[in-house]
């Protein structure tokens, strides 16, 4: 296992982290499958109050493993209100339920975007409540999980609060790439969640396998050496539930150390021509939005890319059967545009939206 260290903590963290999100259904089951991690380096496991037993479970595998004092515990506190009472008492309802005296990666925040941190976390007195629970020894480091833009990501590292963040990074989604990278200049350290882009490149595609060299032709394993080469990333964290998995993933973090700088230079360069393939179709910024029809113009298009540009296919069109209520994609399909035309001026790209949608809707829609 490599280790890394988080940014100015000094804490050297494993290169691959135990996502807690996903774990077998039998209690036993799953303390095997977190111990095997344990027993093989993995020394960062991530939790969340929402992911139902999860934190009972990551406390009884931590306490009951001989490297237990050598793990460290993330979880997250959801902003539900806005009171600093309530931000407090979350936090020890996740102290209790891990039953441990401190939880050493706090995401402070699970899910900050800029506005939440300027109309609550930051005006709530939450931001006093973190400071004061990190004095009194409850929290070791304050972090954030964070959806949002690369700007957003930048602002809120400036504002010094933080230590560390939790972020989505892979392959398909680039877009924190530099925010990363000035993140970790700022000192903060950075875990990556979804390296595999939420299970979409678990399938094979010959895209992607070109973008790493015709030696590797495991799309997971490249998509999680991908991310580890990113210098400004500490962490990758994987949903695991079960042993082969942690025996894989453990694998490919031991066998990220021998990419090197030139390596690296050439898997951007080829991941950029990609990229820039798919900038032709849509950047995902947004503007075209909201359509009075209610299509997720940009997320359809998003799978548009998955199928032309990066050749996953069968992803695309499962995840394009996905939009609600049959499954949590928000929004319609390309299907029910109506062709109204208010959104196309609107694209700084001058993407023909009404036209590409349709597009979508032949190559993915069966
Ligand atoms: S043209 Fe289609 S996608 Fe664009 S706003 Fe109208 S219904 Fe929505
Ligand atoms: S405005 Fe254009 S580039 Fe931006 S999300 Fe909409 S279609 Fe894509």
């Amino acid at each position: 296992m490599n280790y890394r260290t988080f940014g100015n903590t000094g804490i050297r963290l494993s290169a691959l982290g135990f996502g807690a999100m996903r774990l077998p259904e039998d209690d036993d089951e799953a303390i095997r499958v977190m111990h095997r991690a344990f027993d093989l380096g993995v020394n960062y496991i991530d939790t969340a109050p929402g992911y139902g037993e999860s934190e009972v479970r990551v406390g009884k595998a931590v306490a009951s493993h001989p490297n237990r004092d050598g793990i460290h515990i993330s979880t997250k506190n959801p902003l539900q209100d806005d009171t600093a009472k309530g931000w407090r008492e979350r936090l020890e309802r996740s102290l209790e339920r891990l039953g441990v005296p401190k939880i050493h990666f706090y995401q402070s925040v699970h899910g900050l975007n800029w506005k939440a941190y300027e109309e609550n976390f930051s005006v709530s007195g939450a931001v006093q409540e973190a400071l004061k629970a990190k004095e009194e020894g409850l929290i070791g480091h304050i972090c954030f999980s964070f959806h949002d833009s690369a700007p957003n990501l930048m602002r809120l590292a400036d504002t010094g609060i933080f230590e560390g963040c939790t972020v989505q990074y892979n392959l398909l989604d680039r877009s924190l790439e530099d925010a990363i990278s000035y993140v970790q200049e700022q000192g903060m350290g950075v875990v990556v969640m979804g390296p595999v882009g939420g299970g979409r490149l678990v399938a094979p595609s010959e895209n992607v396998r070109q973008v790493m060299g015709a030696e590797e032709p495991n799309t997971p394993r490249i998509a999680m050496r991908f991310v580890l080469a990113h210098p400004g990333v500490t962490t990758a964290i994987s949903g695991m539930s079960t042993l082969e998995m942690v025996e894989e993933n453990v694998q490919t973090a031991s066998d990220a150390s021998v990419l090197s700088p030139e390596e690296w230079r050439s898997v951007l360069e080829s991941a950029g021509k990609l990229k820039n393939m798919s900038d032709l179709y849509c950047t995902g910024c947004g503007y075209c939005m909201p359509c009075p029809h209610d299509v997720n113009i940009p997320e359809n298009f998003r799978m548009m890319n998955m199928h032309r540009v990066w050749g996953q296919t069968d992803s695309a069109r499962w995840r394009y059967g996905r939009f609600e209520p049959a499954g949590r994609i928000k929004g319609k399909p390309a299907s029910e545009c109506v062709a109204c035309g208010e959104c196309e001026p609107k694209c700084p790209q001058h993407i023909p939206i009404i036209e590409q949608l349709k597009a979508t809707h032949e190559a993915l829609g069966e």
